[in-house]
């Protein structure tokens, strides 16, 4: 019998090759989606995990359900003074995101016993996510994190040898996209993609800003070419 795993799904590499994996396996997965107040690629994360889905329900070898998403906007669950005070507790001793905080207050405002958070190469996170001592039982009850010993690389491998590369791709991962709903190329999700050998999965645009960004002086050695420049900064523009 196939069991439903809930998975926070961000639209991003990690998290969206959890769902693949668990749908894989004959898990149904139940996806939740936080609306980050912080950031500006909602819009562009959701359009991904809607386009995702459409491929995922499309391919014979994805043998689980995929259940609708649940969009949830941050104003809307109770936020918990206990939980507060345990990630207080926690950044005494080392810095994690505070979206760790909400998620703890989602599932237990949800009952959600168990989400799985795509979370990997974190040392810390490894380290203590399974501890039932004060203040991690509390932020940590709920939250599993099944690809905290996964990399990028063994993940892509993965998709490449059951055929899962093409779903995998259309992935969001830009923090600061373009007003025209870009990859920007240098925030530091772009600038993994770009390290990790991906970086045909950037626009043009974002690429040129890529190098401009790591090669600062390349911008001055181009200058003594005006054309070449000016036809690479309207490119950089778009
Ligand atoms: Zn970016």
């Amino acid at each position: 019998m196939s069991k439903i795993v809930d998975v926070l799904w961000t639209g991003g590499w990690d998290s969206t090759f959890r769902v693949i994996q668990l749908l894989f396996q004959g898990d149904d997965v139940k996806p939740h989606y936080i609306c980050d107040p912080g950031r500006a690629s909602t819009s562009l994360e959701i359009s991904a995990m809607h386009r995702i889905s459409e491929l995922i329900k499309a391919d014979s070898g994805l043998k689980g359900n995929l259940l609708p998403i649940s969009i949830v906007d941050f104003p809307d669950f109770e936020k918990y003074s206990d939980i507060e005070d345990a990630y207080i507790d926690i950044m005494k001793e080392h810095y994690i995101g505070e979206q760790y905080k909400w998620i703890a207050d989602y599932c237990r405002y949800e009952n959600i016993d168990s989400i799985d958070i795509s979370v990997q190469n974190n040392p810390f996170i490894r380290k203590n996510h399974s501890r039932d001592d004060y203040p991690f039982s509390v932020i940590f009850r709920s939250l599993k994190f099944p690809l905290i010993t996964f990399s990028k690389s063994e993940m892509k491998k993965w998709c490449i040898d059951h055929g899962f590369l093409s779903i995998i791709e259309e992935s969001w991962f830009c923090h600061s996209p373009t007003r025209s709903g870009k990859s920007c190329g240098v925030c530091s999700p772009c600038i993994v993609v770009v390290e990790e050998g991906m970086g045909y999965r950037l626009p043009a645009s974002a690429k040129i800003r890529y190098h401009f960004r790591i090669l600062p002086r390349l911008k001055s050695f181009l200058k003594n070419y005006p054309k070449f420049y000016t036809y690479l900064y309207k490119l950089k523009s778009r």
